[in-house]
């Protein structure tokens, strides 16, 4: 079932979401959900999708991209590399279904480590490197109620809108 997502201004999406308590039916139908509706959306493609995106404030994401597939239950930040300023690839231009055609450079910390359950019940540990590491905090930071918009608003970046062939610089309102 596709799901629908939430207005951006929807205040589920600012809340800290909770713990998934257990992996049941209503939770794997959930996360089957989320991957046919990730899967679905071609104008913009996506590459992650979190629970608090279609309104349910549970801490779980999926994550597609390129070989990158994962579904993240429960995640717990162990350690997160730094910023280096000197270093460009740290800036990426970042998206989100819930505010589609919009991106903007942000800079992000280039490694995260995570503890998490997939949906097979297995605690994983894993080190997130280069795009997938900014994917990864992203997704995360829906589950903390925070928008790549906030990034943009603290590091004085640019916002864009992307109207099929042209980036545009638009204000953040
Ligand atoms: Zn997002």
């Amino acid at each position: 079932m596709i799901l629908k997502f939430l207005d951006i201004k929807d205040p589920i999406l600012r809340q800290k979401a909770k713990k998934v308590e257990s992996i049941d039916k209503k939770i794997l139908g959930l996360i089957a959900d989320m991957k046919e509706t990730l899967s679905e959306a071609d104008d913009p493609e996506g590459i992650g999708l979190a629970a608090p995106q279609v309104g349910k404030s549970i801490q779980l994401f999926i994550v597609n991209f390129e070989k990158l597939n994962r579904v993240i239950i429960n995640p717990k930040v162990l350690s997160m590399g730094e910023i280096k300023k000197t270093k460009k690839k740290e800036k990426t231009l970042e998206g989100c279904l819930s505010l589609p055609h919009y991106y903007g450079p942000i800079k992000r910390p280039n490694e995260v480590t995570i503890e998490y359950i997939n949906e097979n019940k297995e605690t994983r540990q894993e080190k997130f490197k280069g795009f997938p590491a900014h994917i990864i905090q992203h997704e995360i930071d829906h589950l903390n109620g925070r928008l790549f918009i906030d990034h943009i608003l603290e590091q004085n970046a640019p916002l864009y809108l992307f109207d099929g062939d042209d980036f545009e610089e638009v204000e953040l309102t």
